[in-house]
């Protein structure tokens, strides 16, 4: 069925689809082929001869010099595949040369339309990119490409100058060969950067990036991340004025694995344990009364006694570190200097190497309790991208798994046209 200019709707008809798209003039909607067995809908746009276009390098305005065909893929027409045709332009700017003039409806070089490429964007961010691909029938290389395109113009425009506070971490995939940094703006609780690796070069390359941002290195005061002497050196390096707080997640896990450990070493020659594993890594007052049976029966047993004395220390560890007791900087520091002494001298190796690690990174442990940060909100997301990744088979390289993150976790700016999508 052709809907031309000729039948009955005599052009009218034509406007649904010139204010859908947007089109402004010089540009007009020519014709319409609805083609009914292929589902599909052809709009063919064009432009009255002598129509005067604006050079897209200095902005001077010429006539046509010559047109080539293009196409480019639209959102569906309920259930139809829309594709766009126009005769694209070239003109003959006196100052440029031949140029291709742009046009409203398509970035340029982009086979697809702004608002297909809005929605590709908006389907990318909640669901994973294969599935998204298979939704809007292309292809997952294409879908990539488009994200890359779109991420890319957002990311440009990325505006770092009030970033004063960041967390850093790691994400690793691969059986851990494969990682990936990133840095968050802690406050606003976006990423703002990331990149391949977790060595100190990392934190280089994104004092760099804020740098070309508009932010200042200098101007960084805390930073919150695990105890990898990379990290510690990086930030040493590259963002010296910040205080530095070790997320007291890592120190409570550190704890826990240690208790793990000589638990596992006991119970070789200590049958009370058994069973018992995950009773070890609860707080005290989330065991039910059997659990809390069974746990005492154990530390009752002699042949497992410092799996009983590594449970204790950590719930004092755990408590030195709670924000909802809400120990005074002070005290805190106290009382983890206690802690530490009293973990040196246990006499349970496993418990004496956690010591030995507070001790070490003791300044940003106690640091938390001025900066109240952790890497929790991080974290959290870090699951959310396990989970993305554990779904998407497309993460097939580095700068996917970037990408994708972004996505999910930049809160980028994308320049479509809003106003097309929530119309006022
Ligand atoms: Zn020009």
């Amino acid at each position: 069925m052709i809907m031309g200019p000729r039948d009955h709707l005599n052009g009218e008809g034509y406007r649904i689809f010139q204010e859908g798209l947007k089109i402004t003039p010089p540009w007009f909607v020519k014709e319409v082929r609805l083609n009914e067995d292929r589902r599909r809908l052809d709009i063919i746009l064009d432009f009255p001869k002598g129509s005067r276009f604006k050079c897209p390098e200095c902005g001077c305005e010429c006539t046509a010099y010559d047109t080539r065909i293009r196409e480019w893929r639209h959102l569906d027409f309920f259930q139809y595949a829309t594709h766009i045709f126009a005769p694209l332009p070239r003109i003959e700017c006196p100052t440029c040369g031949v140029r291709t003039v742009e046009v409203p409806w398509a970035s340029r070089r982009s086979g697809f339309t702004i608002l297909f490429e809005a929605l590709a964007v908006e389907l990318s961010m909640s669901m994973n990119v294969s599935k998204a691909a298979k939704k809007l029938r292309i292809s997952d290389d294409t879908l990539w490409r488009m994200l890359r395109r779109s991420a890319a113009r957002a990311l440009e425009k990325q505006d770092l100058s009030d970033v004063f506070a960041v967390a850093v971490d790691e994400t690793s995939w691969r059986k851990g060969h494969k990682y990936v940094t990133f840095v968050f703006d802690y406050w606003e609780k976006r990423l703002i950067f990331a990149t391949e690796g977790r060595g100190s070069d990392t934190l280089a390359l994104f004092a760099d990036h804020l740098k070309r941002h508009g932010g200042d290195p200098m101007r960084i005061r805390e930073v919150c991340c695990d105890m990898s002497p990379a990290y510690i050196k990086g930030v040493e390096e590259n963002l010296p004025r910040a205080s530095v707080t070790f997320d007291k997640f890592h120190v409570v896990k550190a704890m826990n694995d240690a208790l793990d450990k000589v638990r596992r070493r006991e119970s070789a020659h200590c049958a009370e344990l058994k069973g018992t594993r995950w009773y070890w890594r609860k707080n005290e007052k989330d065991l039910s009364a059997g659990q809390r049976e069974s746990l005492e029966r154990a530390c009752l047993s002699g042949a497992c006694k410092q799996t009983g004395k590594a449970y204790r220390m950590k719930i004092l560890l755990q408590r030195i570190l709670d924000a909802s007791v809400g120990l005074h900087p002070e005290d805190a520091r106290s009382q983890l200097k206690d802690w530490c002494h009293w973990a040196l001298v246990c006499r349970i190796p496993e418990v004496a190497a956690v010591g030995m690690m507070i001790k070490r990174h003791f300044e940003g442990i106690v640091r938390w309790f001025h900066s109240r940060m952790t890497n929790a909100m991080v974290e959290g997301y870090n699951s959310v991208l396990r989970a993305g990744r554990a779904m998407a088979r497309g993460f097939r390289t580095v700068g996917n798994v970037i990408l994708k993150s972004f996505l999910m976790a930049g809160k980028l700016d994308f320049d479509f046209p809003r106003n097309i999508w929530n119309p006022v």
